[in-house]
């Protein structure tokens, strides 16, 4: 997968996959500016701070000294050799990069812990106790007369997803399609992408976060045909919950919308349940589906990767030799918190942004330059960015596409996956 240039010349790049967020937009323009790439068309703020990001080289580092690259790997895998119980987490990376981290993980007998994961497993318990009804993103771009956003900040987490998925003019089935509702669930989220022709209606129901559950339970009660007394349900009036209810079994394809790491507050995976058991129940007599978006910082390439190669999601020891699953026990910050780790391995090769938990336990850090630690690592060493520096792919959000990431520049940062395998190697 080498860089595939256009007709617009040397360096210009058409149809570029962007790792910066998980719903992995495969349509972008890169050229080259004097400090690097440019975004050319169809970027956004995440995609234009990642791209535009300018190339720094530094050198790998033990004990905040430079050092060649083949004596940071062998200071890294004298740590892990002499570690009791490892951690292998924050794992933004690629799937070849995640693989590489896998295996060293089931070599070094440690934990492997994606820096999202407690955002992720809002949606997780759901899956694992009740199952869900979802969509994908092109089902729902294509087919959805109704959207509901519930308390989440698509706009500031995704920055193309109304524009990509919700305003298409177009659909696979028709050129000219029904006007779509959109309905937001929650306070101060951002509507501003929800515009243009193909929108018809925009409400807005403000809701607060905590209570976008209770709304969900009354509308599933009042669609049972149970009676709720008062007048105020979740703290919207109850004549707006049963104006959205009737909505929802009108639509001839409603969606509900959420993103895990905005429902930041205590026993969230019950709101994902009940936007769960509602979905599931509407659906019985019209079509609805959930639509979870995340999976920023690689997280769902992540996920996949730890299922297919150990059969368990995310949060698994390899201390006992075998796989062993644990979402509780193997947490990465409640190991942290309690001391039960000796060694961290961070990596982070999308962002600098994804700095690592503040630890004192010795740390081995694979990062994108930049990156600011609130320690000295023991080990650093700078790696490229999957979609610029080298080429990859990545697992969409909806878990149903995995797309080709190019190498856009010529750097020396090596891939993170590279690094791993000569880490494990050394062990
Ligand atoms: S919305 Fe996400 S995937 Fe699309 S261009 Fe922006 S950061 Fe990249």
């Amino acid at each position: 997968m080498e860089s595939e240039k256009s007709s617009h010349g040397a360096n210009h790049h058409t149809n570029v996959a962007c790792p910066f967020c998980g719903i992995l937009c495969d349509d972008l323009e890169i050229g080259p500016s004097s400090e690097g790439l440019k975004v050319l068309k169809n970027g956004c703020v995440k995609s234009v701070a990642g791209f535009e990001r300018k190339l720094v080289e530094p050198s790998p580092q033990v004990d905040g000294k430079d050092v060649s690259l083949d004596e940071a790997i062998a200071a890294a895998a004298r740590l892990i050799r002499e570690s009791h119980l490892p951690i292998f987490g924050g794992l933004a990376t690629d799937v070849e990069g995640v693989r590489a981290i896998m295996a060293l993980a089931e070599k070094g007998g440690g934990i492997v812990d994606h820096a999202l994961s407690d955002a992720q497993y809002r949606n997780f318990k759901v899956l694992q106790t009740s199952g869900w009804v979802m969509t994908t993103l092109t089902e729902a771009r294509n087919r959805a007369d109704l959207f509901i956003i519930a308390g989440s900040d698509v706009h500031k987490l995704h920055p193309r997803f109304f524009e990509r998925i919700v305003c298409n003019e177009a659909s696979m089935f028709s050129d000219n399609p029904p006007k779509r509702t959109v309905v937001f669930l929650g306070e101060g989220l951002d509507q501003s992408a929800v515009k243009g022709n193909r929108i018809g209606e925009v409400l807005t129901l403000p809701v607060k976060t905590d209570r976008i559950g209770e709304v969900l339970d009354a509308m599933r009660a009042l669609n049972k045909g149970a009676t709720i007394t008062g007048d105020n349900i979740g703290g919207l009036p109850r004549a707006a919950v049963e104006d959205l209810l009737e909505r929802c079994k009108a639509a001839s394809y409603g969606v509900v919308v959420w993103a895990p790491p905005s429902l930041s507050f205590a026993n969230a995976d019950l709101t994902v349940q009940a936007v769960s058991e509602f979905v599931k129940d509407i659906n019985l007599t019209s079509r609805f589906a959930g639509l979870a978006l995340g999976g920023n910082e690689g997280a769902v390439s992540a996920g996949a990767v730890c299922g297919w190669q150990s059969g368990f999601p995310l949060r698994v020891s390899f201390a006992s030799g075998k796989p062993d699953y644990d979402s509780e026990r193997y947490a990465m910050n409640r190991m942290l918190y309690a001391k039960e780790s000796d060694l961290l391995l961070w990596l982070a090769s999308f962002t600098p942004d994804l700095s690592p938990p503040d630890t004192d336990i010795p740390m081995i850090l694979l990062g994108t330059p930049s990156i600011k630690p609130a320690r000295t690592p023991k080990v650093y060493i700078p790696v490229g960015t999957p979609g610029i520096d080298h080429a990859g792919i990545m697992v969409r959000v909806d878990n149903v596409v995995s797309l080709p990431l190019r190498k856009l520049r010529n750097s020396t940062l090596p891939r993170a996956a590279d690094v791993l395998e000569k880490i494990e190697a050394a062990l």
